[in-house]
């Protein structure tokens, strides 16, 4: 059976295709990057733990900075090089959490966290790579202060890009966790999973992190097997999305659903079931009779399903 439901334009994937020249080979090129700094394009994104700062701007806000309006806002705790855009040099900039805090209270700026920022479209899609990098990169920086091997406090080197051990010599470098998310289908249903944390019409992609040793494609269907009760043959690859909370990669996949019968994990989920295509349709449209939901564009959970309901995804 191929169902074939067309929804209208697809909007963009939140995190995803950014405009940021990494310029890697910069990174041990101190001097070239001090001169970026210096430049009057220079700009930086402000990080305070979960929290963004934006300039206030009517509906859509600016999150960038100079160097100096950053330096004003909160003492720097850590400085990564992110970039660039054109010619000009892009960075994340961690002020303390306490220091985001007390920025709540200003009238010309707007501080809150960055699933709000991209949920509510509170800046300009193209911003939220680099501010997913910059909120990943200074997320790392203040978990890995110290080294893991000898417990020694690490050096930042390569413009923020690595942290070296004086004293064992050991490099560490920045940490990306992956994280398979699945949609199972089975002719025309999918099924779909409640987390206690979403709100409650909410139902999404069931997911869980790759585990070492473990291939994408087995993780998969673990997670699902031992998520839903539900076996799992096929798995294709969809697409990714960076996922910054904290240091996230989310890897989309679809899986051919071999089991019906579902047993619930109510230590992962607070429910699953089998969703008719029809009624998936209805709830990424927001026309769902009883008000249920999936996630919004922005996540990648929203595409995957779309994808299915639209036809692209088959197993026949
Ligand atoms: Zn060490």
């Amino acid at each position: 059976m191929s169902l074939r439901l067309d929804l209208g334009p697809k909007p963009r994937l939140g995190y995803t295709e950014s405009a940021i020249e990494r310029a890697s080979e910069l990174r041990l090129n101190g001097a070239a990057v001090a001169m970026l700094a210096a430049a009057p394009a220079a700009r930086v994104y402000v990080v305070g733990g979960e929290m963004i700062v934006l300039k206030a701007r009517g509906e859509v806000h600016d999150p960038l900075f100079t160097f100096q309006e950053a330096a004003n806002l909160g003492e720097s705790v850590e400085v990564v090089f992110l970039g660039l855009v054109g010619n000009a040099g892009r960075w994340g900039f961690a002020i303390t959490p306490q220091a985001a805090e007390t920025l709540k209270t200003r009238a010309d700026l707007v501080v809150t966290d960055l699933r709000s920022v991209a949920v509510r479209g509170l800046v300009e899609q193209d911003h939220l790579p680099p501010i997913a990098e910059a909120k990943a990169m200074l997320h790392w920086h203040a978990r890995h202060r110290f080294c893991a091997n000898c417990g020694a406090p690490t050096k930042v080197t390569h413009c923020g890009w690595r942290r070296d051990c004086p004293q064992c010599k050991a490099e560490h470098f920045p940490r990306t966790d992956p994280v398979v998310i699945m949609l199972a289908v089975e002719g025309d249903r999918c099924l779909l999973g409640r987390s206690p944390r979403f709100v409650p019409t909410m139902w999404s992609c069931l997911a869980g992190f790759v585990e070492p040793g473990e291939a994408v494609e087995d993780a998969v269907r673990r997670e699902t097997r031992e998520e839903a009760g539900i076996a799992t043959a096929r798995v294709r690859y969809f697409a990714t999305q960076p996922w910054p909370f904290p240091m996230s990669l989310m890897i989309g996949c679809h899986a051919e659903a071999v089991s019906r019968d579902i047993t619930v994990d109510r230590e992962e989920l607070e429910d699953a079931r089998w969703f008719t295509r029809d009624e998936v349709a209805g709830m990424l449209m927001r026309r769902h009779p009883d008000g249920l939901t999936t996630p919004p564009p922005v996540a990648i959970a929203h595409h995957i399903i779309r994808a299915w309901v639209e036809g692209e995804i088959s197993f026949d």
